[in-house]
């Protein structure tokens, strides 16, 4: 019987592993089908305080991944396939083995959303992706385009500078919902060509079933036209990841973990921490706080049994 169990190794799984090894809880953390997070799909993070350089979004993961080794957490690759509230005993199935622990932090973030376009699985590696950092490298000299308006559609956008001929940045709206400074960045870019009021409808792949184009739709107009690119990054929001407690854990209606209070989550000894149960904040800095939050949450329940 484990004390904690905590599941995710993102800015809050890691920040709770770090509290709750500091607390003598020894806690055993679960990496995850996406070892590290979101982070680990982003460049430069300039806003983590402390970091006034900036620094690299795998190298701040590994740095947390080390502290928390440091005061004694323990990890296990792997992922929750199913949890369950057994007489006051909390399980995870890893791996079809089932663990059992007294408290459990969730903290298994948020994955990257998707357009639900035909043929969209297969072409997710032929020209298809989620994570510019990942997959930008491969698109020298040609043209790709972002889909989205946030943060992460203009980080990517930037990124994609650095190696593509020009980025278009398809947005269905005529205004960026990203944070000014990333919109101002992102839209005096000379590469960068914003195309207002669209949206994609189709993706359209060559004979090796790699992406050639798209079908854009001007969403005022109604016209569609052809533009060609060589990948399309899709940066359109997250979904929480959630699966394995659904339908046993408080879930609001947007998909995300719903606490009762603080970060404590309808079922005895069970809290949320980070972008599974943020649908507000989702900063890496806001993921670590709660982290923190769940950690000192489930060291003082553990005290009071
Ligand atoms: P987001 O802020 O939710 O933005 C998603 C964007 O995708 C919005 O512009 C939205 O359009 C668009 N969108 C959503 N569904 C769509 C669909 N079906 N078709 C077309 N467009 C669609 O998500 P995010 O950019 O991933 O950012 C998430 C959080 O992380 C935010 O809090 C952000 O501040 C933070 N973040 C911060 C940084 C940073 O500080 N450097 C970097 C990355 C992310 P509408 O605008 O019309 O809704």
């Amino acid at each position: 019987m484990e004390q904690v169990i905590i599941v995710g190794t993102g800015c809050a799984g890691l920040t709770a592993a770090i509290y709750a090894a500091r607390a003598n809880l020894s806690p055993l953390v679960l990496e995850g089908s996406q070892p590290g997070g979101q982070l680990t799909t982003t460049t430069e993070v300039e806003n983590f305080p402390g970091f006034p350089e900036g620094i690299d979004g795998s190298e701040l993961i590994m740095r947390m991944h080390k502290q928390a080794e440091r005061f004694g957490a323990r990890f296990l690759y792997g992922s929750v396939e199913e949890f369950e509230h057994r007489e006051g005993i909390n399980c995870v199935k890893v791996d079809q083995q089932w663990l059992e622990t007294k408290a459990l932090i969730i903290a298994s973030g948020a994955s990257a959303r998707w357009l639900g376009l035909p043929r969209e699985r297969e072409l997710i590696g032929h020209g298809l992706t989620s994570c510019a950092t990942c997959d930008g490298a491969f698109y020298k000299n040609v043209p790709v385009c972002v889909v989205g308006g946030g943060d992460s559609a203009c980080e990517e956008a930037l990124f994609l500078t650095r190696f593509a001929s020009e980025v278009y940045l398809i947005h269905r709206r005529d205004t960026l919902r990203a944070s000014k400074i990333m919109a101002d960045r992102a839209l005096t870019h000379p590469k960068i060509k914003p195309l207002w009021n669209s949206g994609l409808e189709a993706y359209l792949a060559d004979d090796e079933k790699k992406m050639r184009a798209v079908l854009l739709k001007d969403l005022t107009t109604g016209a569609t036209r052809e533009l060609e690119v060589k990948c399309v990054f899709v940066a359109i929001g997250h979904n929480a990841n959630t699966g394995p407690f659904a339908g046993k854990l408080d879930i609001d209606s947007k998909g995300y973990l719903a606490p009762k209070h603080g970060t404590s989550m309808n079922v005895p000894g069970v809290f949320a921490a980070g972008d599974v149960a943020d649908q507000v904040y989702r900063q890496a800095v806001t993921a670590a706080g709660l982290g923190c939050a769940a950690a000192i949450s489930a060291e003082r329940w553990l005290a009071e049994q």
